[in-house]
């Protein structure tokens, strides 16, 4: 089977270094077996996106000489896909509607008790939607970090697929979208370690073969945060990629000589796909990165 992998960025805000090694990562991956790599802009949710974000991204990845292949996929485009899916799941009973608030959950413990699963609730507009889980996961197989546990009571629960205000879940969405777009195996950052358990469950729900997941080390600031949108991490320049570009590489484990720091910006990917290898990883799944031209 050939690979084909992707890059999956929400457009909440502009790429960041931690969005860039999710970026670099999956190509090398990619790219290092001959494969395929995709982009999927992740729109679900429009209140949290920053206008102008996926033409940004988009950009970025050129700059960076980050080719894709296909046609870019947008999340917003693919409502129906999502939608049929759930409303074959509420006919066979296997989803329901959900009244409970996430303050209600969290007063009663932190996770949900499927309270709602056999009430056969009608006042739809104010209830989120659920999956009942029959397909627990509590551990899986990562390509760098061997077998990661899953939480059981998280691994229980009962999760949403569509939300209270009518958006519909990431999980279900990356999931379904995986699938159609033929996703061979998934590279990402570790912070996405906790909800590949409830995605394999839906794989398993679907009747789907799983794919196989890579979760590469997360850069955390010098507060030992997470880099992240919300916490204002800073854009990565477009205009002069070579500094991050460096940087990312070497918190992925490339050992970067004089020869290819002065080379230029597509001869370093390239270089980068010629020698990619998983055991160049860090095994520790979160890092502070120290590097001397502060891109992060
Ligand atoms: N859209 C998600 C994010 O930007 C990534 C989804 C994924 O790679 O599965 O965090």
């Amino acid at each position: 089977m050939s690979y084909i992998g992707r890059f999956a960025p929400s457009p909440s805000g502009p790429l960041h270094f931690g969005s860039l090694i999710a970026a670099l990562g999956s190509y090398f991956q990619a790219k290092s077996q001959r494969g395929q790599w995709l982009v999927r802009i992740e729109d679900l949710d429009p209140p949290r996106e920053m206008p102008g974000a996926s033409k940004l991204i988009l950009e970025t990845l050129e700059a960076y000489q980050l080719h894709w292949d296909g046609e870019v996929v947008y999340q917003s485009e693919r409502h129906d896909l999502y939608q049929d899916q759930i409303n074959t799941w509420l006919q066979s009973g296997q989803a329901y509607y959900c009244q409970c608030t996430r303050k209600q959950i969290k007063a009663a413990g932190g996770f949900y008790m499927a309270t709602c699963r056999d009430l056969a609730l009608t006042n739809h507009d104010q209830c989120s939607i659920r999956l009942r889980m029959n397909h627990p996961i509590y551990q899986f197989e990562d390509k760098r970090h061997h077998v990661l546990t899953i939480p059981t009571q998280l691994a229980d629960e009962d999760f949403i697929i569509k939300r209270r205000d009518g958006l519909f879940a990431y999980n279900l969405a990356v999931v379904l979208d995986d699938i159609d777009q033929g996703i061979t195996e998934v590279v990402r950052g570790a912070d996405l370690i906790e909800p590949t358990g409830r995605q394999i469950s839906l794989y398993k729900m679907l009747n789907q073969s799983p794919v196989s997941y890579l979760h590469l080390p997360l850069a955390l600031d010098k507060n030992g945060q997470k880099l992240s949108k919300q916490n204002h991490a800073k854009a990565i320049d477009n205009r002069n990629p070579k500094p991050a570009l460096l940087d990312a590489m070497s918190f992925l484990g490339f050992d970067i000589n004089e020869e290819i720091r002065a080379a230029a910006i597509g001869e370093i990917i390239q270089w980068g796909v010629e020698k990619w290898h998983l055991s160049q990883l860090p095994e520790s799944t979160e890092i502070t990165p120290m590097f001397s031209n502060r891109s992060v």
